[in-house]
């Protein structure tokens, strides 16, 4: 075990409104600061020998000072690599080639891409989105740089895992990510829902997928555990997570989302706490939710969805998440959540 890599949650700032989005646009989207950052990264070099940062969002690219950011990746000797939409690639590319250095540590790229054709990922992520990512996977290609092609299944675009796969491959993607929705708990990813034994089958197919293409398939937390005790990489501490208000906190699915009563996944203020006492506090946190899995299995009390991970972690937390069926978080929770403010998107239910 070790602390292989840090995730910065740069901005909450989106020129996208996608249907699942975690992040809340009715708040004054939010930044981190430059000099919590570079206070993460000597504390994580020095402490843990940590080389890998992750940027990510919101969209990271829109990060005010992204270019100091950059620049503190490379005077800490770090690699980055990045998770975006592409609508500012070009930008980015513009920063990385100003330095050979942040070329040189840059390990990849990772587009979000909803959709093998541009019809199913525009309904999910807007128009015009697919094309920012083509021209995105362009180029990257043009300029050798790796990028990683990573989807976020859902209803409306399950039906292409074998198309998206094989596409990823064509276009000379490093590696295919598949991820599971993770609810809102609003309104906005209803016509998104699965019930458990179709993600089930999705998670089998990307499977069987892996098996068949020579491109890295991948499929981060969140699907089916037949063993319900399933220690996912932010509690075995090989991942932290900072938040856009610099926070350690548990994982990228709880932070910015409202949690029923205390925020009980956050570990510390990074900008007054060392990050060697936020990550003692986080183990206590971590380790209550892990007693707390015990104890349910000792009750018997799981039932499928709990087995889940990230579902039953999102009720541990009482986030507005899934619980059962569709979106079942705490109600008082979505009032003040993105679903209260923003325009009914009413698509129909595909299954
Ligand atoms: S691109 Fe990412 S941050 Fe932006 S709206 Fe979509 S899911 Fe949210
Ligand atoms: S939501 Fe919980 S179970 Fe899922 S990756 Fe995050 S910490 Fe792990």
């Amino acid at each position: 075990m070790a602390v292989t890599w840090i995730a910065f949650h740069l901005t909450d700032r989106c020129q996208l409104d996608c249907q699942h989005c975690l992040r809340d646009p009715g708040q004054k989207p939010k930044d981190l600061s430059l000099a919590t950052i570079r206070k993460v990264l000597g504390e994580a070099r020095r402490l843990y020998s940590t080389k890998q940062v992750a940027l990510t969002g919101g969209e990271p690219t829109l990060h005010p000072e992204l270019e100091g950011v950059l620049d503190a990746i490379v005077e800490h000797d770090f690699t980055w690599h990045v998770v975006t939409n592409g609508r500012r690639f070009e930008q980015l590319l513009g920063l990385v080639h100003d330095d050979p250095a942040r070329r040189a540590r840059l390990t990849a790229v990772n587009l979000s891409l909803d959709g093998a054709d541009e019809a199913t990922h525009d309904t999910i992520r807007g128009k015009g989105s697919f094309r920012d990512v083509m021209k995105a996977v362009t180029l990257c290609a043009a300029h050798g740089i790796p990028f990683v092609l990573q989807m976020v299944l859902n209803a409306r675009n399950v039906h292409q895992i074998e198309a998206f796969g094989l596409m990823a491959a064509e276009l000379g993607a490093t590696r295919a990510s598949f991820s599971m929705l993770q609810a809102t708990g609003t309104h906005h990813d209803e016509a998104l829902a699965l019930p458990p034994r179709a993600w089930q089958n999705a998670q089998h197919r990307v499977e069987r997928l892996a098996a068949v293409l020579t491109l890295p398939v991948t499929m981060p937390e969140g699907f089916y555990r037949e063993q319900p005790f399933h220690v996912c990489e932010p509690m075995k501490s090989e991942l932290l997570h900072v938040d856009v208000e610099g926070r350690l906190n548990l994982c990228c699915q709880h932070a910015g989302v409202p949690s029923e009563g205390p925020a009980r996944d956050v570990a510390a203020d990074l900008t007054t706490t060392s990050l060697l006492e936020a990550h003692r506090r986080l183990l206590g946190i971590i380790h209550e939710t892990q007693a707390a899995k015990l104890a349910a299995m000792a009750e018997g009390s799981l039932g499928t969805w709990d087995h889940f991970p990230c579902n039953w972690c999102m009720k541990h937390f009482d986030k507005p998440h899934w619980t059962d069926e569709g979106a079942r978080g705490p109600e008082a929770q979505r009032e003040r959540w993105r679903g209260a403010w923003a325009k009914k998107v009413v698509l129909p239910v595909v299954r």
